[in-house]
């Protein structure tokens, strides 16, 4: 039958029965004959409680003994998670980062992966046991306690699929799968049965929260396929894969919308070779996450720069362009908090023209101003105001069926 791994989300392990639920999911999957790995999250708000104590305890907070801490949350669940399925019959085994053969990079609190060694999980599924494997940890290459960051636990889950060559990774969560938008915005959006890698990491791109970006990359680039599903009412999700023959390519798949960026103007640039450059190499020398850039046609020798950054950067980085500006003469710098990025993502639009003209017309129509634009092969985002997000939102999505089409 199929080997599994199965990565469950805080919110699916919050508590006893939360356990006890995923517990009897398990037992039902090993009656069917399939072989599971789990994968476990911190319970609920764990990992905000632990790092909030830290907070408390200290200001000094070295990047070892975070970890230290963190990875606990997961410690406490695997060993619950693994007694729950004792409970119902099922033979487990907890394991920690480190024991699973997680070894990783020496950069405290996200760690990168740089090896899997799954002997030991292995062998603990040929002697039939549930390998339950604490997500987001491993040890460092000089033998340290590391934590792979928030959402960590999703490239934990297909890191070991990929070493394991499973069948597939199961994300269960507390959503039923990839949505045509937010639910919340627009009650009628749908489900989506399949969706390709690219369209995924466009629309994590654009702001849409899960699976966590850093797991799909990683699914795409070791062909592991995702299937993110709920851990609430146990239906099948969506399946995230590479594009098939048969699956016909969709216009537009779906409508994201971010409202965590800020947008910066430095007005008055004198327009010559290296301004931009030096400005957003002083970004980056900060690690200040540059998204959409535009810079407009000059007039008299002098130009305007717009980018976003996210909200938390604004402050640093609005202080590299003020120095920048009073460095190259430019004229002045403002900033836009209200700001939010409506993108439309689909593999279709590749080889069909007239995407952008629907977009920009129906925001048009519907009075909603276009303040930025940008593009890659599939996907086209738009910055508008803050208050027009929802509607936007609205609008795109009904404009181009999203309710309707069923793939
Ligand atoms: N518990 C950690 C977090 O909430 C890691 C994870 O679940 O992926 O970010
Ligand atoms: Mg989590």
């Amino acid at each position: 039958m199929a080997l599994l791994v199965q990565k469950f989300g805080g919110t699916s392990v919050a508590d006893p029965e939360r356990i006890a639920e995923v517990a009897s999911h398990v037992a039902r999957c090993r009656h069917r004959g399939d072989d599971v790995v789990l994968v476990v999250s911190a319970m609920g708000k764990e990992t905000d409680e632990l790092l909030r104590l830290a907070g408390e305890v200290s200001d000094s907070r070295p990047g070892r003994e975070m970890d230290m801490l963190i990875t606990a949350g997961e410690r406490k669940a695997i060993s619950l998670m693994s007694m729950a399925l004792h409970g119902v019959g099922v033979r487990a085994e907890s394991y920690t980062g480190s024991q699973a053969g997680f070894v990783t990079d020496v950069n405290h609190s996200n760690a990168k992966i740089v090896d899997v060694r799954a002997g030991r999980i292995r062998t603990a599924l040929d002697d039939g046991y549930v390998p339950v494997v604490a997500g987001a940890q491993g040890v460092s290459v000089d033998n340290n306690v590391t934590f792979l960051g928030r959402g960590g636990s999703d490239t934990t889950a297909v890191a070991l699929a990929k070493a394991l060559d499973a069948d597939a990774c199961e994300l269960y969560t507390d959503v039923s799968g990839v949505f045509t938008t937010d639910p919340r915005v627009v009650p009628s959006a749908r489900r989506m049965n399949r969706i390709t890698f690219d369209e995924m990491l466009e629309m994590t791109a654009a702001g849409c929260p899960k699976p966590a970006m850093r797991s799909v990359e990683y699914a795409h680039r070791h062909h592991v396929p995702l299937h993110v599903r709920s851990a609430f009412t146990w239906e099948p999700g969506t399946w995230v894969t590479e594009e098939d023959a048969n699956m016909e390519a969709a216009l537009i798949r779906a409508v994201v919308s971010d409202d965590s960026q800020a947008k910066i103007t430095v007005a008055g640039v004198p327009d010559r070779p290296g301004i931009a450059g030096g400005l957003f190499r002083r970004l980056a020398e900060a690690d200040v996450n540059v998204d959409l850039i535009v810079q407009n046609v000059s007039t008299n020798g002098v130009t305007d720069i717009s980018f976003t950054v996210p909200h938390e950067q604004l402050p640093l980085a609005m202080e590299i362009c003020e120095s920048e500006r009073s460095a190259t003469g430019a004229a002045g710098v403002t900033s836009d908090h209200d700001i939010a990025k409506v993108s439309v993502v689909g593999a279709g639009m590749k080889s069909n023209p007239g995407v952008a003209a629907v977009m920009f017309e129906t925001l048009a129509d519907n009075a909603i101003n276009i303040e930025m634009i940008s593009t890659s092969a599939i996907r086209i985002s738009c910055i508008v105001s803050g208050d027009d997000s929802d509607r936007a939102v609205e609008v795109l999505h009904s404009v181009y069926e999203l309710s309707e089409t069923t793939f």
